[in-house]
């Protein structure tokens, strides 16, 4: 946690917030902090600064906000992924609003197994929850826009043209013959397959939505390496 992310609820006060549960106990035991200190802090959807410890025990922590520098910007990227399994969708939740990603689309695709869709984990609380996460750790306050879309064809032919309108489209397909580009710095749709690959005819319709397939060389990697080295190597 390298942010103390408030949220509306906790400001008790324009300039004050109280915070108890999982953000004390990390202040206490990981930074080790006391009354006096200043710790990093941001509103969530709002401006970054810093947080005085006012008052602290066991259950509360009492601080006064000073809050004028804007989070860092997001990246003009949507990613489109296949609904991966649970364990690993939490983590690319995390990963994705670290980066900075700005929207994420959770699509079905053929190799999806239908009970991911079931899963508590894709409950808006959960996912909410794990973007925290990743928020807190990149210090940043701007929630990424994450949207399910369970049904694939007609997300392709009806969603997805307004969503991709005026950026660039990738889809990364390890058997593709172009290399995937570096450093566009420029407004992206990038489609991400689940672990089994997406299916000729998936790739095919990206390919119709004007969609290019490109790989990342030899290796094959897990879904959520991928997401990284493809944000890493697209925005530089
Ligand atoms: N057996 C599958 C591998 C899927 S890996 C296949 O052969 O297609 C899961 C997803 O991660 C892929 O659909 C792709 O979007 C991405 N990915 C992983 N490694 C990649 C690579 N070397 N090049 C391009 N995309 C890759």
């Amino acid at each position: 946690m390298n942010l103390l992310l408030l949220r509306p609820e906790d400001m008790v006060a324009p300039d004050e917030a109280v915070l108890s549960g999982r953000r004390l106990k990390h202040v206490q035991e990981v930074h080790r902090a006391a009354v006096g200190e200043h710790l990093r802090a941001g509103l969530l959807g709002g401006l970054c600064g810093s947080a005085e410890i006012l008052t602290l025990d066991r259950e509360h922590m009492r601080l006064r906000l000073l809050l004028d520098a804007p989070p860092p910007p997001k990246l003009p990227v949507t990613i489109l992924l296949a609904l991966p399994r649970p364990k690993m969708l939490k983590r690319i939740l995390q990963t994705v609003a670290t980066m900075g990603v700005a929207r994420l689309v959770l699509l079905n695709s053929y190799r999806v197994e239908k009970s991911f869709w079931d899963s508590p984990w894709l409950a808006p609380d959960a996912i909410h929850e794990q973007l925290l996460l990743g928020l807190e750790q990149s210090r940043d306050t701007m929630l990424p826009e994450v949207l399910l879309e369970p049904l694939f064809k007609p997300f392709i032919e009806d969603r997805l043209p307004a969503l991709a309108h005026n950026t660039r489209c990738l889809v990364a397909h390890p058997v593709a013959e172009e290399h995937c580009p570096v450093a566009l710095n420029q407004p992206l749709t990038l489609a991400i397959g689940p672990e089994g690959g997406f299916i000729p005819y998936e790739v095919e319709k990206f390919e119709a939505a004007g969609f290019e397939p490109v790989h990342l060389g030899p290796r094959i990697l897990r879904v959520e390496t991928a997401v990284t080295a493809l944000v890493a190597r697209l925005f530089v």
